[in-house]
């Protein structure tokens, strides 16, 4: 099989084990009769593929005890509105740091529900930096502190996890979930889109500190209180199946292979093949500031932009896609979630210093 290398956003590349599972598993599951697709989620089997997706997400991602883990639809971006909807909690205001295109996004929904106070932003340069946290103006009585983790568009990365006190953190870990191993104790809520290091589209996961749901804001939709998805294990109506079912094989897959202190090892010795290489070039230029550069999503400019073209159609021929940089910045983006074997990075690497060997 000829399996291209793609370097989406998302939905991105998924592993070739699990397509492959998936595949043999299509038409009759584990003897049941049914593809997954076809089994009622109130079923025994469909029960237990979402139980066991939870608690293997729960052991890699070492989820406490006190917090609920919900699989909904709506994608990360619905959350730019449950989170204001379910943790304001009666406070007038959150506090938002903004770095990028999702951090506005956020910013921007919230403020139907709210006031909100911006901390502090990356926009002065371009979203190239995270602000350091010494400068964020917080506000004491802020009902939470969120945080973009990491800004697929603008391949910046938050990687200490800031220090609120006694104020809920919340974090959009869209693209950066399961990508190393982080303290889900210190947030009060994560959330992530499936399509870009879990599964396909169509699934989001929430994973929430308990004791913060059920204070909803009036009006607030049954689908989207937090608290009634999880007196109901998300099944207040038909969960993603399907997808949830592709999830829990890639959590399998994960477990597998040493977890995400593994992950993490792999994903970092990738993302340095290709820093050194756009370090090493006078070509090629990273346009974020070295410490936030992400892991998982490498934008990068060429030094004549009249070459963009000629660039990605020779990607292609050489069987790497989708490297053109988001709509809203140009140039180009790597993104290399896990999925992303360490041998397509380093194709992708070699193919930058041929094109500035003969291109420059
Ligand atoms: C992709 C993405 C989103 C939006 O996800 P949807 O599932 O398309 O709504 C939000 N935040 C981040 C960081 C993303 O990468």
């Amino acid at each position: 099989m000829d399996r291209i290398f793609n370097f989406s956003a998302g939905p991105a590349a998924l592993p070739l084990e699990v397509l492959q599972q998936a595949r043999a598993e299509m038409p009759n599951w584990r003897d049941s009769g049914m593809s997954v697709m076809e089994m009622s989620h109130r079923g025994k089997e469909y029960m237990s593929i979402q139980a066991e997706a939870e608690a293997d997400l729960r052991e890699l991602m070492g989820i406490p005890a006190d917090y609920k883990v919900l699989f909904l639809q709506g994608g990360a971006s619905l959350q730019f509105a449950m989170v204001p909807m379910n943790l304001l909690r009666g406070k007038a205001s959150a506090d938002y740091l903004n770095t990028g295109e999702w951090s506005k996004k956020a910013i921007k929904e919230a403020g139907k529900y709210g006031k909100v106070n911006v901390i502090a932003s990356a926009e002065d340069r371009n979203f190239s930096y995270v602000p350091a946290e010494a400068q964020w103006k917080r506000d004491p009585d802020a009902a939470y502190v969120y945080i973009t983790q990491n800004e697929t568009i603008g391949g910046v990365e938050i990687f200490d996890t800031p220090d609120t006190g006694k104020t809920p953190l919340v974090s959009d870990m869209s693209s950066t979930i399961l990508s190393r191993p982080i303290d889900v104790s210190r947030y009060a809520l994560i959330f992530a889109g499936a399509q870009k290091n879990i599964g396909p589209a169509g699934l989001t996961i929430v994973i929430a500190r308990e004791e913060l749901l059920g204070q909803t804001v009036a009006g607030t939709p049954t689908m989207m209180d937090y608290k009634i998805q999880a007196d109901n294990d998300s099944m207040y109506n038909t969960p993603p199946t399907y997808a949830v079912y592709m999830a829990g094989l890639v959590f399998k897959l994960l477990k597998a292979k040493g977890g995400l202190a593994e992950m993490e090892r792999v994903n970092r010795a990738k993302a340095k093949i290709l820093y050194d290489t756009l370090d090493a070039s006078s070509f090629f230029d990273s346009p974020v500031a070295k410490e936030n550069r992400s892991l998982m999503n490498i934008p990068f400019t060429l030094k004549k932009p009249e070459l963009d073209e000629e660039f990605l159609k020779g990607a292609k021929a050489r069987g790497m896609i989708q490297l053109k940089g988001h709509r809203s910045v140009g140039g180009m983006r790597a993104s290399i979630y896990n999925a992303m074997p360490l041998e397509g990075v380093q194709k992708l690497s070699d193919y930058l210093r041929e094109f500035e060997k003969t291109k420059a």
